[in-house]
């Protein structure tokens, strides 16, 4: 665990009420809690997707907080064998949630594990190889599967049809944004000016995770520059140097934005060559940084590929084509 790690893991909210926006999903959720609560049953499985840093890993808790049961975390790419899986099934205890995260990576054979689990709470496992191979059925406690994913669209249907509840979490808004910024302050005990926290919201690309990145590198600035306040001042200088634009735009969407403007004419242009055009991964670019710039309307997608829009070319101060 790196230092930014354990900070993310302490900044955490534990309940729902303490997760801040995402109304729609945290009201559906909580009704879906109660009722099974009421029969006492477990939750259905849970598919949440959306870009990263938008709380997945922090909701799956949170349910299994609300829920009074106990979390056992793993990701997609972790689990390389069929027995992998059915070591973490059989060791659950009854009603706890399996968070898997990445799911849309894991392996088709480890997958199909997964459906008679998720379906009827037990696990297919042949065993013996030829003649002698025969079939055993092992039941499983009840449990609920949360699974997160940046693409919803990479699950297979059999996998997508299982979960009953999906819930996608949308970029978050600047007076959300605002909200978490004051409430990590106030866990680090620092003082920040309301300007300052609107500041740091505004340049996180409608995402918690960034927005507490952006105030921990702030706050540093503030120690050693400063006497330790953040003030409007303080965050507008050291968001500059950490070369986060007004828009939170950082030097890697620049050289997506500029590169396909000077390199392609703005356009069309496929994500591939983008991406070795910019020494950049593919999926990096496709997971992390085209969904915030197809939001703010500064790339568009189409059958041909990426095309840059006027509003981009303005922003990078760069003449429009005819
Ligand atoms: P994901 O799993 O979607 O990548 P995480 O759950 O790891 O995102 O969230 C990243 C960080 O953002 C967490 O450390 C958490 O502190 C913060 N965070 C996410 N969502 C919220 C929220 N709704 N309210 C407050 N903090 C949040």
């Amino acid at each position: 665990m790196t230092v930014d790690d354990s900070f993310e893991y302490s900044l955490r909210p534990t309940t729902l009420n303490q997760y801040i926006g995402q109304e729609k999903v945290k009201e559906n959720l909580q009704i879906f809690i109660e009722a099974a609560k009421m029969r006492n049953e477990t939750l259905d499985h849970v598919l949440l997707y959306g870009p990263p840093g938008l709380g997945k890993t922090t909701l799956s808790t949170i349910i299994a907080n609300e829920m009074g049961v106990n979390v056992r975390t793993t990701s997609g790419p972790a689990i390389e064998r069929q027995g992998d899986l059915a070591a973490i099934l059989t060791a659950l205890e009854p009603g706890d949630v399996l968070f898997i995260d990445e799911i849309h990576r894991l392996h088709r054979s480890v997958e199909e594990v997964l459906y008679p689990a998720m379906e009827d709470f037990c696990l297919d496992i042949v065993i013996g190889q030829g003649e002698t191979a025969r079939s055993l059925r092992i039941d499983l406690p009840p449990f609920t599967l949360i699974g997160a994913t940046t693409r919803a669209g990479y699950l297979s249907a059999p996998l997508r049809d299982r979960f009953g509840v999906m819930s996608r979490l949308e970029y978050y808004t600047e007076s959300e944004l605002t909200l978490i910024v004051k409430r990590t302050a106030e866990i680090f005990s620092t003082e920040i000016e309301e300007s300052a926290a609107i500041e740091i919201a505004t340049r996180s690309r409608g995402t918690p995770r960034i927005a507490n990145r952006l105030l921990r590198r702030v706050r540093d600035f503030a120690q050693v520059k400063g006497n330790g306040k953040i003030t409007l001042k303080l965050a507008v200088e050291s968001l500059e140097r950490l070369q986060v634009d007004r828009l939170g735009l950082d030097q890697i969407d620049h050289k997506i934005i500029t590169g396909i403007i000077t390199k392609f004419k703005g356009g069309p242009v496929g994500l591939d060559t983008i991406a070795s055009t910019i020494g950049e991964e593919s999926q990096t670019i496709e997971d992390v940084y085209e969904p915030y710039l197809l939001q703010i309307g500064f790339l568009q997608r189409t059958p041909r590929g990426r095309v840059v829009t006027e509003q981009a070319y303005r922003h990078f101060n760069m003449e429009v084509p005819e």
